[in-house]
């Protein structure tokens, strides 16, 4: 294969999957211009980092060891080794992720995570950074964009590739709406989160078990919590967006709903009140579109080609291993239409995949870990992966824990419990067929 002839290339969104996938192409030598239209962040103060946390798991740091960041982000990080369900009583069951210690997400804050990775990107040779710019329209044909400057003023520039990584509400995916045959679509759920904080005690030390994420699963509504370097939780809590004690319309029905059905969470938020009227309410959806390329110019990647619901873990850790994915198409292909094609065509169906588990997995956590089968279910599962570790892996194990294309995890996991369940049905049939025949011999 032929050394590909460097390039100029604009990376729109210097989010999580933008500033991955901006280093690894300034790495081969490309020169990046990574556009965001937010204010730099390594000028704002750490308290401007309180957001979402992230579980990271295995296929974001697969990316992130690749751009040498992997061991920094653990170390801003806490493991969490398995589920901490609490019922509305208080009471808690832990339910651990894996059968190995290896086998646990790594908290982080989003925000954090994010800064950590714009000043990489903003150490490495080959690439100019540009906050404050806005993508407002991309001229297909020239490959030219043009971006508005926050304080006034327009840029325009041209490159020779596009890289849309401008999360859920892409302008470039937008732009690509308008050519001929372009599919998208997209689904809101209806409900909706907001963030609350259990702080840390007066020493500074963690309330509830640091290594956990916890869940406070509720039928029609939950809560989740997860860990923070400097001992406080991030709290989630999924709702419905309409109707009675709804999140948007009833706040005063909402927290006398959250008083009684979170008692023991809500007894460790002091800022409750504060944080309630506060905070916004966010809301979560699912995109799929199609094609994510135009030849060899443009392409989509993370949520601007795939946004998930939160619910398997999985929307940052699909877009970094993205970043994986294409670095080797471009490997395989000097021709960037041929890469960019192979990659958008193998890997769609996987991320349609993984979009359909995420939502799947939304009443499993609400719902299903509350119960007393669900819980012998993965104890089950645990057993069977510990006994035969190649023969039967957990569709949570493959996902979170493997490389296994999505789509692959899920069609293994089918066939795997069309087994079991086969073999409970022969165990059955013996079990009936011994009774009968004792009955026979002994009346
Ligand atoms: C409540 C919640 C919890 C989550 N939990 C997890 C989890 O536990 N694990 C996990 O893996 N994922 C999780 N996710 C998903 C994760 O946050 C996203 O999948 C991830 O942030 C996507 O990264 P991205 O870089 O593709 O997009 P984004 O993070 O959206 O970044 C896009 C960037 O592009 C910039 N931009 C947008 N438009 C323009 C424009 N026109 N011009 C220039 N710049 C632009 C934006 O400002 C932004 O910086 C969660 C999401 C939510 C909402």
């Amino acid at each position: 294969m032929t050394t590909p002839r460097p390039r100029q290339i604009a990376v729109v969104g210097a989010g999580i999957t933008g500033s991955v996938l901006a280093m690894r192409l300034a790495d081969r030598g490309h020169a990046v211009h990574l556009l965001e239209r937010r204010p730099d962040p390594r000028a704002m103060t750490a308290d401007g980092d309180r957001s979402i946390n992230l579980a990271l798991s295995h296929r974001g740091l697969q990316s992130l060891e690749r751009v040498g960041l992997a061991d920094a982000v653990r170390a801003n990080g806490i493991p969490m080794r398995g589920r901490m369900i609490h019922d509305m009583s208080g009471s808690r069951t832990f339910s651990p992720y894996g059968i190995v210690p290896e086998h646990h997400l790594l908290s982080v804050s989003r925000s954090g995570l994010n800064r950590l990775l714009v000043e990489a990107a903003g150490q490495r040779p080959g690439i100019e950074l540009s906050f404050d710019h806005h993508v407002t329209d991309i001229d297909l044909d020239a490959v030219e964009i043009d971006a508005q400057v926050t304080g006034g003023g327009t840029r325009r520039a041209r490159y020779d590739a596009v890289f849309g990584a401008d999360g859920a509400y892409s302008a470039v995916r937008q732009r690509l709406q308008r050519t001929a045959s372009f599919d998208f679509e997209q689904d809101f759920l209806e409900h909706g989160y907001k963030e609350l904080t259990v702080p840390a005690d007066a020493e500074g030390a963690f309330v509830m078990e640091p290594e956990a994420l916890h869940i406070w699963p509720r039928g029609s509504y939950m809560l989740i919590a997860l860990p923070n370097v400097d001992g406080t939780f991030t709290c989630t809590l999924f709702w419905p967006l309409e109707g009675h004690g709804s999140l948007a319309t009833d706040a005063d029905a909402a927290l006398a709903t959250l008083r009684r059905d979170f008692a023991d969470a809500v007894g460790l938020m002091p800022q409750l009140d504060t944080e309630w009227r506060e905070h916004p309410v966010g809301t979560l959806l699912t995109t799929r579109c199609e094609p994510w390329n135009l030849g060899g110019r443009v392409l989509l990647l993370g949520d601007a080609a795939h946004a998930v619901v939160p619910f398997y873990g999985q929307g940052a850790n699909a877009g970094l291993e993205d970043v994986t994915l294409l670095m080797d198409d471009l490997d395989r292909h000097d021709d960037w239409a041929q890469a960019f094609d192979h990659f958008a065509r193998t890997r769609k169906p996987h991320a349609d995949a993984l979009a359909q588990l995420a939502l799947d997995n939304y009443v499993e956590m609400r719902d299903h870990v509350a119960s007393r089968w669900f819980l012998m279910g993965q104890s089950v599962e645990r057993g069977l992966h510990r006994l035969l570790p190649h023969r039967f892996i957990p569709l949570y194990t493959m996902v979170t824990f493997t490389s296994t294309p999505y789509g692959d995890a899920v069609r293994r996991a089918h066939r795997q419990m069309m087994v079991i369940r086969l073999a409970a049905i022969l165990v059955g049939l013996v079990v009936v067929a011994v009774i009968a025949l004792l009955l026979r011999l002994v009346l």
